[in-house]
């Protein structure tokens, strides 16, 4: 059995706790289940469901006054007056009539304060960061339909920091503590905790548990407890592989000992768990199955939570996680606006450009989320390099806005899908994308000019056209990784084609992947077949 660790940190309120470890990494998100959010901005309503949500919000923190101690109150007292406060239902009310939705305008004008606060000089204004993070989700709770969650009571809560309304609606009798990797001791909850007697330290900096882990809190010598032992983790590794080069998998070969490359497309975050030790990585998560309604896009902490279960159960296998294509064929539920965007063309890449409060939210939640794997993010319907370049600054903004709000996050590489025919044709002058991926579905409709339904029947005509521009385009992306994650690279009858196209790395439905591993072994890497077979 591993020795206990002990962790030194601040001590933020005295006393001794232990029991299992709940790990919050962020303030609890929204729940995936939470309905559509409410009406687009441009509709009058707009500002009045932001109103009704504050309500809702302060009628909650009353309620969690009502028999709360003196010190509880004038917390709360505080951050209901920061909801009353017009200032910041101006801002949020400027933006709406700029045009931005409801949901976003309201998170985009309490980070704009979080943000301030937590570079203030002074460590008391840094503290009241985390009492507006509070509010922010609440009334995001609120404008959703889902309320902010609870943990499991006797237990030690374990996050970068903790919002005041967590800590006074959780039970406290049954015992339990608190550790934060930041914190502070002059914040709200330390407060309350002192006050309450509920052993707490601060400034553990980050270190690796398990929830449920035994663990233990010493408020007397500021220490924490890792029973079952752990690790304080340093700032992330450097991404030493070049972007798409795994180097995981069993050792796949065509007959003639070339190595390739086979991993899985993933819809549904749960589908991660059909990574085996056969598989290279994740060639393709569509991220837009797991962020379905403009509630969950305006969701960091959610999307985060979502990217990091992913990364973390493929270890050291790479993650291409594709950023939301949404447009065409496929909604978000709540972007009332998407038929109009999209009969203007606005799909994938362009449609985030054009709502770049939605591409914002996104990058942050990966940029974290890269600190926990081997994350490459990959940009959908790519038409033109400028794209690219604008996606990268949004990148290099938001990392520098985590580097100033002293979160853990780390720039991943950066590629693009290769589905558009005008991309395909002009591979080469995209030297912004570190990395290709072929999306033969919309190459094919785009190419063929039928419709994404009628693909199945056109495929096998329009794939000499398909295949050939293919290979045009895997000769013109020299010296960068390239793979496939269209259907086309799950059919067999097509595999020959693409191996003599010079594909090496293919990513399938994890359905397909036994017939094309076993196509694979009988072909040789120019796509002839194997002598014997
Ligand atoms: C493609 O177009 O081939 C692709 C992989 O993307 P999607 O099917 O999600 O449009
Ligand atoms: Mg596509």
């Amino acid at each position: 059995m591993a020795e206990p660790f002990r962790l030194n940190a601040k001590s933020a309120s005295p006393g001794v706790a232990s029991g299992p470890a709940f790990l919050a990494e962020e303030p609890k998100a929204v729940s995936a289940a939470a309905p559509d959010i409410p009406a687009a901005p441009q509709t009058p309503g707009g500002y009045g469901v932001l109103a009704d949500a504050i309500d809702v919000a302060i009628g909650e923190l009353e309620r969690l006054a009502e028999g709360a101690d003196a010190e509880s109150r004038d917390i709360i007292d505080f951050q209901i007056e920061v909801l009353g406060d017009p200032t910041i239902a101006e801002a949020t009310g400027a933006r709406i009539d700029a045009g931005e939705n409801v949901v976003f305008a309201w998170v985009a004008t309490l980070d704009a304060y979080i943000g301030a606060l937590e570079a203030a000089d002074e460590e008391q204004m840094r503290a009241r960061a985390v009492d507006i993070l509070d509010i922010k989700n609440r009334v995001l709770g609120a404008l959703t339909g889902t309320p902010v969650a609870d943990f499991p009571a006797g237990s030690i809560f374990i996050g970068r920091d903790m919002e005041p309304s967590r800590f006074l609606a959780h039970d406290w009798s049954k015992g339990g503590g608190i550790a934060l990797f930041s914190g502070s001791t002059a914040g709200h909850v330390a407060l309350l905790a002192r006050s309450k007697m509920v052993p707490m330290v601060v400034g553990t900096g980050r270190f690796s548990a398990a929830d449920g882990d035994p663990v233990g809190v010493d408020g007397d010598a500021g220490a924490v407890v890792l029973q079952a032992g752990g690790t304080p983790m340093p700032s992330p590794p450097p991404v030493e592989r070049p972007a798409g080069d795994a180097d995981t998998g069993e050792g796949l070969r065509t007959a003639d000992g070339v190595p390739i490359l086979l991993s899985i497309n993933i819809n549904d975050a749960a589908e991660i768990d059909a990574l085996d030790p056969a598989t290279a990585g994740v060639g393709l998560m569509r991220s837009e199955f797991s962020v379905l309604s403009l509630a969950d896009a305006a969701n960091e902490e959610r999307q985060l939570a979502i990217y990091r279960r992913v990364l973390e159960r493929a270890g050291e296998r790479p993650v291409t996680i594709r950023m939301l294509d949404i447009g065409g064929d496929k909604p978000l539920a709540g972007l009332d606006d998407l038929p109009a965007l999209s009969a203007s063309g606005l799909r994938g890449i362009r449609l985030l450009l054009a709502r770049p409060e939605i591409a914002r939210v996104q990058v942050r939640a990966l940029l974290r989320a890269s600190a926990f794997g081997r994350l490459l993010v990959m940009l959908p319907m790519v038409t033109f390099p400028d794209e690219i370049d604008a996606m990268r600054q949004i990148f290099r903004d938001e990392a520098a806005q985590l580097t100033r709000r002293a979160l853990l996050h780390r720039m991943p590489p950066i590629g693009m899908m290769v589905e558009v025919p005008a991309a395909a044709l002009m591979l080469d002058t995209f030297e912004a994308a570190e990395f290709f991926s072929f999306g033969t579905n919309d190459l094919t409709q785009y190419l063929a000019a039928c419709t994404r339904d009628g693909i199945e029947a056109d495929s096998d005509k329009a794939a000499p056209a398909v295949l050939r521009l293919l290979a045009q385009a895997v000769k013109l992306a020299v010296r960068k990784p390239v793979s496939i994650c269209g259907d086309m690279a799950g059919d067999p009858s097509y595999l020959p084609a693409l191996l003599a196209a010079g594909l090496r790395h293919f990513s399938v439905a994890p359905a397909r992947r036994p017939a094309i591993r076993s196509a694979i072994i009988g072909l040789n890497a120019d796509g002839t077949r194997a002598a014997g077979e």
